[in-house]
């Protein structure tokens, strides 16, 4: 049976606004102190290297342990079937580290454009960790699926969610409302599925 997670603080161990935004309404009816990194110790984070999963427990780990605090985070990506699966882990960085998440999406559809009749067949997947200041660990795991769009739809959410569209809708992931993304995203599924009944 699922265990739901003690309530208490919390600090979310990621740079990345948009996710930390996500999260914090993601968990707003819980009895949760979502606390950021901002104004803590600085945390001295390792390279992604790993899988997802492995990339969400180093960096939750990294914070819990360093800062001795409970710490959350999540590694999240793009798989695209076109693109043999890809950017995936390597979602963040896709097309070179110059680029902002508007080149990435342009990127991306250049990448799609290249490979006439290529699949765009996709979901975003997220391993969200939960790690406690004596390192116990628990992760989770989300998706959700749909398709790669022509071109950039509406100005909502971060990265790819403007040329993502979720199945079940006709407009893009940017387009939905917050609370919509926080309902059926990939994040919003591996967060309620590790932290248990809210
Ligand atoms: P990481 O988890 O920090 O390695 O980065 C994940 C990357 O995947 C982000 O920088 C985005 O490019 C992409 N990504 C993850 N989640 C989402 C989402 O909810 N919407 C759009 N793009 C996302």
């Amino acid at each position: 049976m699922e265990q739901s997670i003690a309530a208490g603080r919390l600090v979310v161990a990621t740079q990345n606004a948009g996710k930390l935004r996500e999260i914090r309404d993601i968990l707003a009816g819980r009895e949760f102190e979502v606390v950021s990194l901002a104004g803590l110790a600085p945390v001295d984070f390792p390279d992604e290297g790993g899988d997802y999963r492995e990339n969400a427990v180093a960096k939750a780990r990294a914070a819990a342990l360093q800062l001795g605090v409970r710490a959350l985070a999540d590694d999240s990506g793009l798989e695209v079937e076109g693109l043999g699966g890809g950017p995936g882990a390597y979602s963040a960085r896709y097309g070179g580290a110059h680029l902002d998440d508007a080149g990435r999406v342009q990127h991306l559809l250049d990448e799609l454009g290249a490979r006439p009749g290529a699949s765009r067949r996709a979901r975003f997947v997220c391993w969200a960790a939960l790690v406690e200041p004596d390192g116990t660990t628990r992760s989770a795991f989300g998706e959700c699926p749909g398709e790669i769009l022509a071109a950039a739809r509406g100005a909502g959410g971060f990265g790819y969610d403007p040329v993502f569209q979720p199945d079940g809708f006709e407009v893009s992931m940017a387009e939905v409302a917050d609370a919509v993304k926080n309902e059926i995203s990939h994040r919003a599924r591996a967060l309620h599925a590790l932290l248990g009944p809210g």
